[in-house]
Order: structure tokens, then sequence, then C-alpha cells
């Protein structure tokens, strides 16, 4: 790896990872330093991370963020080698060695797996069992996504009451015109709507009060065509308790038609137990999170875990190999001149916002020990390219 000659004073900062956090990063570092030289890698051949291969293509809105981002790029102001595996093709001490500052932003991409439903080694009981991050990759067109093993079915339980959930209620639900137009691949239309799809089940811990997912999210699923849906009894003891989610599912349940084609069962207070089945899954059976003796077994031909995110044993970058006594985290520090964004820093929670303010976080980390270390820009001179990136 090399470097335009830099006889300059300018920073130079290599952000691994072109997703939201990486972006974010990269502006606020241009803001302070205008001049800076600054290479985006990511292991894709495109930009965007989750907000390409994450959110859902119906989100048109949340999608478009990447115009921002692009601009960042269009502009010559920052350099992206796409392709580029941190940790793989290109060993972290090289890049290292090479910068003032290394800002890891590689996200956390690996769906979480349940006891009784993925073995000891995270694979899937059975076939027929999917990650809800394996489902969007899908269905966004990821280039390494396999759909070959995916048909959802008619019967489909989704484990999770978040808003990737409710992405994949939608998706699944929505005609496959409207996801050909959206860009949907048609083996992924296929593999979500060959059952055809006849009742989904979405099943979580908590109760509907304490449901992760958004009232906006709920509301968006009354638009769509001919599903009834319903509130099965749950596994709560008692459920008084109310938010603005709880309350959208009640109107949600109130306005859709009595007699549908599709229907959607909402079941709040069931803990996941385990999976039946032979080679594919037939069955999952889920325990009353208020009286161990209730049991729920819910007929499926697919179950999708949508129970979050997690760093896999195989990442070219993993967090905890890199921490020590020296790093602070509040401050996105692992080393000193290594640092860590968005949901590598945080966990895998928030929106894409929620990226920015944590972006801005570690940028100021950046500039403050780059400058109290006599880095300073000089903003005479233009930004240099990156000759090689491998
Ligand atoms: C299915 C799903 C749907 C979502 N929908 C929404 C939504 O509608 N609205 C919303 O606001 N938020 C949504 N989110 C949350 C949002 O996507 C995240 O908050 C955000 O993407 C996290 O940003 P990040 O930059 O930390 O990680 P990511 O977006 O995951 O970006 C990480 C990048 O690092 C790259 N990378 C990883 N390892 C390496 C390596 N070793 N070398 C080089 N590159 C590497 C990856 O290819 C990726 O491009 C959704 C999340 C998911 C999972």
């Amino acid at each position: 790896m090399e470097h335009a000659s830099s006889t300059t004073n300018r920073p130079r900062v290599a952000i691994v990872g072109a997703g939201p956090s990486g972006c974010y990063t990269a502006q606020f570092l241009l803001k302070r330093w205008p001049g800076a030289d600054i290479a985006i890698f990511d292991r894709a051949d495109t930009p965007y991370g989750l907000i390409r291969y994450g959110v859902a293509p119906d989100h048109l809105g949340t999608k478009a963020i990447a115009k921002q981002f692009a601009r960042l790029f269009d502009g010559g102001k920052v350099t992206f080698a796409g392709g580029v595996e941190i940790g793989r093709d290109v060993p972290l001490a090289d890049l290292r060695a090479d910068h003032d500052a290394v800002v890891l932003a590689t996200g956390l991409w690996a769906d979480r797996t349940l006891d009784g439903f993925h073995d000891a080694s995270g694979r899937p009981a059975y076939l027929g069992v999917h990650g809800s991050g394996a489902l969007t990759r899908m269905i966004n067109g990821h280039p390494d996504s396999r759909t070959d093993d995916v048909r959802l079915g008619r019967r489909i339980v989704i484990v999770g009451t978040g808003n990737v959930a409710v992405d994949l209620v939608r998706l699944v639900l929505t005609p496959g015109g409207t996801l050909r137009e959206l860009g949907v691949p048609e083996r992924a239309i296929a593999a979500l709507q060959d059952g055809p799809v006849e009742r989904i089940d979405v099943v979580g811990r908590s109760s509907a009060a304490d449901a992760k997912f958004d009232a906006a999210m709920i509301k968006e699923l009354g638009v769509l065509p001919d599903v009834r849906f319903e509130l099965a009894p749950s596994g709560l003891e008692s459920g008084t308790a109310s938010s603005p989610a709880a309350e959208a599912v009640g109107e949600l349940v109130a306005a859709s038609p009595a007699v549908a084609a599709r229907l959607v069962r909402f079941n709040f207070g069931w803990v996941p137990e385990r999976l039946t089945g032979d080679e594919r899954v037939r069955s999952a059976v889920f325990r009353a999170a208020g009286d161990p003796d209730r049991q729920l077994e819910l007929g499926a031909d697919s179950v999708c875990t949508a129970v979050g995110f997690t760093a896999a044993a195989e990442d070219a970058v993993l967090r905890s190999t890199l921490e020590s006594d020296a790093s602070d985290l509040g401050r996105g520090v692992l080393a000193p001149g290594l640092y860590c964004v968005g949901w590598l820093r945080r966990g895998p929670v928030g929106t894409i916002p929620a990226n920015r303010a944590d972006a801005r976080l570690v940028a100021d980390a950046v500039i403050a020990d780059l400058e109290a270390a006599g880095r300073h820009l000089d903003p005479t001179q233009p930004v240099t390219a990156l000759k090689e990136h491998a």
C-alpha cells in the first residue's frame, strides 16, 4: 500500500467501512480539515453498507441518505477503495503504519442465533431457518447472497419484535410486482413468495408495550392488501401497560378485514424454546414468559429470526481482539491511532441518524488526538489520491 508522497503536514486518515458511520466520520473530519487525505475502504465493491444491503427497498427516503454520502466520493474529497477487506486483503497493521489514524466502521452483520433454534456452532438446526440479515441481504441483491435454499413457504414464523421483523412481514406480503419495480431480484421474490404465503406469526418474548418496533412501522402494515391482523393471547400474566407501538398494533388489528387470504398474528410474551422437524423445520415451540407450564407450538414451513446482530468469528476485523486496557471506547479509542465508530463501537442498535452523533464524537477524538500530536492541516495542498490499495 502506498500513498502519493506527502511532504506536508496533512493528516492521513483511513476509514474501514463505507456504511453510515464511516461516511459520517469522513464528513466530520473534512469539516475540520477540508483538505485532509481520507480514504474509505470497504470489502464490498460499492459503498454505503446497510443503507444498500439492509434498509428495506421500499424505504426510499432512507435509501436516499446515500445521496448525501455520494458527494464525498463524487467530489474527489475522499478516496473510495472498494473490494478491499482490511484484515484479509490488506493487514490492519499496514494500514495503521501508513496513516495517522485508522477508524474502524465495520458494523456488525452476523445474525444472532437462538439456543434451541441453532446448534452450538451457530448453524440452523433445520433447513428453512433463516436470519433476518441474510434475508435482507438477499432482498437487497447482495452479490454474496444465496437464494437456492430459501423458500419461505405458506406458513412463516418470524421471531423478534423489532423494526427488522416488521420489515420482513411487510416485504413478504408486498405484491411481487411492486418488489420487482423496487429492484428486488427475481430469485429473491420467488424465495419470499412462492408459497404463496398464507400465515405469518410474529413472536416475541416481551409484551407489546415493550416491543422494540416503532409505531410508524406498524402503521405501514395497514396498507398491505388482503391481510387480516390478529393479536394472539399473550404469554405474559398481565399486560396493561401501553406504548405508541402497542396502540398501533391494537389499531391495526381493529381496522383489519374480518376475512382475508393472508393472516398475520402477533404473539407477545413467548420465549423461543426449540424447533421440531426432519430435514426441514416443521414447527417452532415457545414457552410463556409468565408461566413456564404454558407452551405454544406454531407450525412453520420456515422460521426467520430477527433477534439482532453480532460479530462473526470469521470477521477479518474483530473489535474484541483489538481492545486493551489502553482502550477508551467512550471516545472510540481502541489503541493509539486506532478508533472505532458506529455499530462496531456501540453495538448493533440505533438507526442511521444515531451514527451521525457517534461519528461526530469519534471524529472529535481523532482531531483532538492528532492536533495534540502536532498534526495540522496545510490547506494549500491538494488532496493526494491513493495510488494503490493492494
Ligand atoms: C436489516 C436492517 C434494516 C435497517 N433499516 C433501517 C432503516 O430503515 N432506517 C434506519 O435509520 N436504520 C436502519 N437500520 C440500521 C442502520 O442500517 C445502522 O444503524 C447502520 O447501517 C450502522 O452503520 P455502520 O456504518 O456502523 O455499519 P454498516 O452499515 O454495517 O457498515 C459497515 C461497512 O463496513 C464494511 N466492512 C465490514 N468489515 C470490513 C473489512 N474488514 N474491511 C473493509 N470493509 C468492511 C461492510 O461491507 C459495510 O459496508 C437497519 C439495519 C438492518 C440490519
